[in-house]
């Protein structure tokens, strides 16, 4: 059965002035894929240890089931850790790299080698067991890693990047892997990764990561369409920004009151729109604008567009095409304006 993981106020600091993970805290839920997101050295290795056991954080809990697993040894946390380099034994046969752990624990040969056999078929890399370690790839490597992870049955599978040394293509094969075994086993697993690309791929929730700080945690789309602040946003592409003032529940900006879905609250408000979701039509939030500049790339062209003082990015199908200098009428649609909160005012608990 998988676990619920909570993270409680996680602080770790290595030495020096600046903590690698500063009050972190989120809970991942039975059976759930959570990616832990952020640029290199942003604390999420840190974090992944933290959960592993590798390392004991300065402050804060963690807790399995409800139960804080911070004085509980590695080895008996039912936690498998996946690396980005596999560190499997060179002298030993797939197989039996696999069924290693299951041996130190104490079962018998042919229980840990048929466990080996059924973790090396859901990683389909059955056909390898006799193989040695160096006779195989880097991504089937990987995969033996995975298997050998599997075997023991852990309550919380954590992978951190284990796919980054891997070309494009077995990258997606692994994608597809992670995908299909969590559809079957249901493991709870935290995945780290640098990849926006993949988080959004694989993840049912992304933890963003800046600076050992919990920016946002919320499913992909979240992270599009409702991004917390600027620094999110951005993180997640090209975007928009657009500073106004709320009254009476719609936003006084220099392109005209901008209507919004729900009401935002009044005082100084900053609105963010991805650029593919600008149209080119009356309507709603629509104004005058010029065709300022127009990048052609294939499957979306790139505008820029500027109405009263304000450039506005805008990604259109390829047939739409407009010459710089054209007047156009642009329309922001309300349920695409996202109002951005004070970094201060973002909490997670
Ligand atoms: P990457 O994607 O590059 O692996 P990361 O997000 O996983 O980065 P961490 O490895 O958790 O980041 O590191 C967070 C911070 O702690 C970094 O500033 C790093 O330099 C520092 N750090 C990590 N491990 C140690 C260590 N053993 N001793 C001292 N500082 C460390």
């Amino acid at each position: 059965m998988s676990a619920r993981l909570e993270l409680d106020n996680v602080s770790h600091r290595y030495g020096g002035d600046a903590p690698a993970l500063e009050t972190l805290s989120l809970a991942v839920e039975p059976g759930e894929l959570v990616a832990l997101l952020g640029p290199s050295g942003c604390g999420k290795t840190t974090a992944l240890k933290v959960v592993a056991g590798l390392l004991r954080p300065e402050s804060g809990d963690v807790r399995v089931d409800g139960q804080s697993v911070v004085g509980t040894p590695p080895e008996r946390r039912e936690a498998a850790m996946v690396f980005q380099k596999p560190l499997l034994f060179p002298h030993m046969s797939v197989a039996r790299n696999v069924g290693f752990g299951l041996r130190m624990r104490g079962a018998r040969r042919d229980d840990a080698e048929r466990k080996a056999h059924e973790a090396l078929r859901r990683v389909r890399m059955e056909s390898f067991a006799d193989r040695s370690p160096e006779e195989l790839s880097g991504g089937q490597q990987q995969r033996v890693a995975l298997a050998r992870a599997l075997v023991t049955g852990p309550r919380l599978l954590l992978l951190d990047e284990p796919f980054s040394a891997l070309d494009a293509n077995l990258r997606e094969e692994m994608r597809d892997l992670i995908l299909g075994l969590q559809r079957e086993g249901g493991h709870t697993t935290v995945f780290v990764t640098h990849d926006q690309e993949e988080a959004v791929v694989l993840a049912d929730r992304i933890a963003l990561i800046f600076g050992g700080k919990l920016q946002m945690y919320d499913e992909p789309q979240a992270f599009y369409g409702r991004p917390a602040t600027r620094e999110v946003a951005r993180f997640f592409g090209a975007t928009n920004f657009i500073r106004g003032h709320a009254e009476n529940g719609s936003i006084r900006t220099s392109l005209g009151d901008l209507e919004l879905e729900k009401p935002a609250p009044p005082g100084a408000a900053t609105l963010t729109i991805r650029p593919e979701a600008v149209r080119l039509e009356e309507g709603q939030n629509s104004f005058q604008a010029r065709i300022v500049s127009a990048s052609y790339l294939g499957t979306q062209v790139h505008y820029e567009l500027r109405a009263a003082g304000t450039t506005l990015r805008a990604a259109l199908p390829p047939h739409v095409r407009l010459a710089v200098g054209e007047e156009v009428t642009a329309r922001l649609p309300a349920e695409s304006l996202w109002v951005l909160e004070e970094p201060s005012a973002v909490s997670y608990q």
